[in-house]
């Protein structure tokens, strides 16, 4: 039982005003492993009023030092990479090895990328007769989910320090140990104090502060597209900058020519990982008509690698789904897709044999699915695919952006060229060429209803600079 009875705030493990906790469940042994302090709006003006105070002294400190402070936390979480991998594995249910490698090591990464980058990141450029600044936005209120907790928070912390920002975090709570690491990491590298604040707490309290409060300049929020709308309405009141990453229903089209194995193969991949609980999960695989019952036969045979099991174990593709709330509305969606007359090839709404514990649902695949149909439109965030067939191309295309969503999708063809042509027709923030890999320096956000925002990368730097510009009275040499 790991007792988290303090918050963060100006540099010191301070004592919450509640006095109330949260409890932190074990996603599959559905035992408490934890708890945090239940937040309160009291306790966000404390961390507020010190990221404010930070943020003059932080913003001038050079980038040179910043840099040396994220090399720090760098080599702190790569110090505990197991420890919040286990962590992880327990908070969310992922398997530990793959929450070693994703959960703890992409964090990890993220912290050295923006380390590294500060070396040559231009902050000044010459436009004519002015002299261009790009300066921190200040105090910046970050909003994480649950689902890869450490690394949307990672995203948010380190570009954010990395830009001269102090910040104010509010990590999911239903996974929100992980970040009382972080800050533990943080303090022993010794940033100046209020520069980073953990308040953890639920979101219509902790977060609507956040998003309310007077002095914070911008949030930066990661969840469903129902909180994101949520935090847009309450920053609107003082017009603070608001970078949101929302939800996806991504598609991957699979062309006539395609390695079609290769491409059912890796579509289920990118769906079930993490037990289809990652926001830019491929969860509909569109084929040409003459291709779908070899598709349906190739995606049965893959789902049943997907063991489901213990994510200690070491022998389990799936773990848990993350709470019961969730495996609840998942089976419901499963019960949605048979009731609307799609063929249920693999899977299915009840329980998986012999896991009495845990929030296990079955790796489910439907076959011949209505592109309107609702589990074809809806984010189910669980492990469900939805194939669907198309008669051309122009049609394939017209599907995968029939969509409220637009975060992240595939294509796949032998013919790159080709493959590439349908992608930029697609919209949507990522699309993956013939299984791709994620690229921590690309862009990550969304077109449409999955956000406004940038992520990772320099884009994730740029998204929490303002431009300042200086008008020289002499013109400057470009
Ligand atoms: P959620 O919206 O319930 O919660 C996300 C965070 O927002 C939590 O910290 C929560 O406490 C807080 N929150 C909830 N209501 C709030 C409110 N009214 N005001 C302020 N804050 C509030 O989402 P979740 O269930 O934790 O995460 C799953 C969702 O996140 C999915 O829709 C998924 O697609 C999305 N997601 C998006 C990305 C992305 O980068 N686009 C990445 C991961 C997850």
């Amino acid at each position: 039982m790991l007792a988290r009875d303090m918050l963060y705030i100006n540099g010191l493990w301070t004592t919450p005003k509640s006095g109330r906790f949260i409890d932190v469940i074990n996603a599959s042994t559905e035992e408490v492993m934890g708890r945090v302090p239940e937040g309160t709006p009291e306790d966000v003006d404390a961390a507020v009023a010190a990221a404010r105070a930070a943020f003059e002294g932080w913003a001038a400190t050079p980038a040179a030092e910043r840099a040396a402070y994220l090399q720090k936390i760098h080599e702190g979480l790569k110090a505990r990479m197991e420890e919040i991998g286990k962590l992880i594995a327990g908070e969310v249910g992922m398997p530990v090895k793959l929450a070693t490698m994703i959960q703890a090591g992409s964090p990890t990464a993220t912290f050295g990328m923006y380390a590294k980058m500060l070396a040559s990141f231009a902050f000044e450029e010459k436009v004519g007769n002015s002299l261009i600044l790009r300066e921190p936005v200040g105090v910046v209120a970050a909003i994480t989910p649950w689902n890869y907790p450490l690394h949307q928070i990672a995203a948010k912390v380190a570009a954010a320090l990395a830009a001269g920002c102090s910040v104010v975090l509010k990590p999911s709570e239903v996974a929100p140990l992980n970040a009382f690491v972080l800050a533990e990491i943080i303090h022993a590298a010794g940033l100046p104090a209020g520069v980073f604040n953990l308040v953890t707490g639920y979101g219509p309290v902790v977060g609507e502060a956040m998003a309310a409060h007077a002095q914070v300049d911008m949030v930066s929020f990661t969840g469903s597209t129902r909180a994101g709308k949520r935090v847009s309405e309450l920053a609107s009141a003082t017009v603070k900058r608001v970078a949101l990453e929302l939800g996806g229903k991504s598609a991957a089209v699979v062309l006539e020519d395609a390695d079609l194995p290769a491409a059912v193969k890796g579509t289920i991949n990118a769906c079930f990982l993490n037990s289809g609980q990652t926001c830019s999960a491929h969860t509909r695989l569109l084929v040409p008509e003459s291709k779908y019952e070899e598709a349906a036969q190739i995606a049965v045979e893959v789902a049943k690698t997907f063991t489901v099991g213990d994510p200690f174990a070491g022998t389990a593709k799936l773990g848990p789904l993350v709470s019961e709330l969730q495996r609840e509305r998942v089976r419901g969606y499963i019960r949605k897709g048979i009731e609307g007359g799609a063929q249920l090839l693999a899977g299915g709404a009840d329980a998986p044999e012999g896991l009495p514990k845990g929030y296990y649902v079955k790796p489910t695949i439907f076959g011949r699915v209505q592109p309107d149909a609702i589990i074809a439109q809806e984010e189910i965030f669980g492990p469900v695919l939805s194939i669907i067939t198309y008669k051309d191309e122009d049609e394939a295309v017209r599907i995968a952006n029939n969509s409220p969503y637009g975060l992240g999708g595939g294509v796949w063809s032998k013919d790159e060229e080709h493959a590439q042509k349908i992608a930029r027709r697609m919209r949507t923030g990522q699309v993956d060429i013939n299984g791709g890999p994620f690229n921590l320096r690309a862009p990550f956000g969304g077109f449409k209803q999955s956000g406004n925002g940038r992520e990772l990368g320099r884009f994730g730097l740029e998204e929490f600079l303002e431009y300042k510009s200086l008008q020289l009275k002499q013109e400057t040499k470009a």
